[in-house]
C-alpha cells in the first residue's frame, strides 16, 4: 500500500500540476481522505479485474493498490494524517518522512488549484 513514495509528475496535488480535473474533484478526494478513505494510485489499479462493469466502481485491493503518494504528502504536509495512515505508522509499515521530503512541491491549499 505504501510502495509509491513520490508524487508523480502529473499528480493533482502538485503545485503547477498539468493534470486537469473538474474543480470539485480535488475537494471530493480530500473529503474522502479526511473521512479515513484510501485513494488508490490509478497506475496500480487493474481496471479489468477490479472494475465492476455495472456500477463502474473499483474494488480496492490493498495488496495490489498503492496509496497515492501525492495524497499522502498533502495530508502529512497539513498535519492531518487520516486513521489508516496513523494505524500503519504505529505498526511500522508507513513512515511519513518518506513523503514529507516532497512537501514543498505539494499545494498549500485547495484554492491554489480551484480554477481548472
Ligand atoms: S494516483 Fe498515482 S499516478 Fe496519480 S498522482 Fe497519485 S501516485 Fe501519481
Amino acid at each position: 500500500m505504501f510502495k509509491v513514495k513520490k508524487p508523480c509528475n502529473n499528480c493533482p496535488f502538485l503545485k503547477n500540476s498539468p493534470m486537469k480535473l473538474h474543480k470539485d474533484r480535488l475537494p471530493e478526494i480530500v473529503e474522502h481522505l479526511d473521512d479515513d478513505g484510501f485513494f488508490p494510485c490509478h497506475k496500480t489499479i487493474d481496471y479489468k479485474e477490479q472494475m465492476n462493469e455495472e456500477t463502474g466502481q473499483v474494488t480496492e485491493d490493498l495488496e495490489k493498490n498503492q496509496f497515492c503518494a501525492g495524497a499522502i504528502t498533502y495530508l502529512e504536509k497539513h498535519n492531518r494524517p487520516n486513521t489508516p495512515l496513523q494505524v500503519f505508522q504505529r505498526i511500522g509499515r508507513y513512515d511519513p518522512e518518506d513523503y514529507l521530503k516532497h512537501k514543498d512541491k505539494v499545494i498549500d491549499s485547495l484554492e491554489e488549484r480551484s480554477i481548472w
